[in-house]
């Protein structure tokens, strides 16, 4: 997202502001650290939530803030591609990553019936309902 974003704010925080008071500043330097946490949301997000590719969401995060700022317009794309990504839980990327691979990622293994990807501790595939016995190890 584009980090003028913060300058956005800030300016409605300054249209809100009709008195040039103390409480002025304080909306402005409120407001204005609202529109940079926004721009920083996604990396915000992703660290928060310990995701394995945080550093690559804040790449994203902030390769998409960077170039906002020198092209402006639709890098708020990447911006919501690096929120959805970093909203995305470990175990729904296990589940891809096993269906990708064809072998057991984290909790995941595929149904040697039908391919979908099940829990590696399941005893019945939920999509075929075919049996299938847990791996010996
Ligand atoms: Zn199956």
């Amino acid at each position: 997202m584009d980090p003028s974003i913060a300058v956005s704010f800030a300016m409605l925080g300054a249209l809100l502001a009709r008195d040039h008071s103390l409480w002025f500043y304080f909306a402005l330097l409120a407001l204005t650290a609202l529109g940079l946490a926004l721009c920083l949301l996604p990396g915000i997000i992703a660290t928060r939530r310990h995701h394995p590719q945080r550093l690559a969401i804040w790449a994203l995060t902030l390769v998409s803030g960077l170039l906002g700022g020198v092209l402006g317009g639709w890098t708020w794309l990447a911006w919501l591609v690096a929120l959805v990504w970093a909203c995305l839980s470990r175990d729904t990327l296990d589940r891809w990553a096993a269906r990708a691979a064809g072998t057991p990622v984290g909790t995941w293994r595929i149904c040697p019936a039908c391919a979908e990807a099940i829990r590696v501790s399941a005893t019945k595939c939920r999509y075929c309902q075919t049996d299938v016995a847990t791996p010996v190890p």
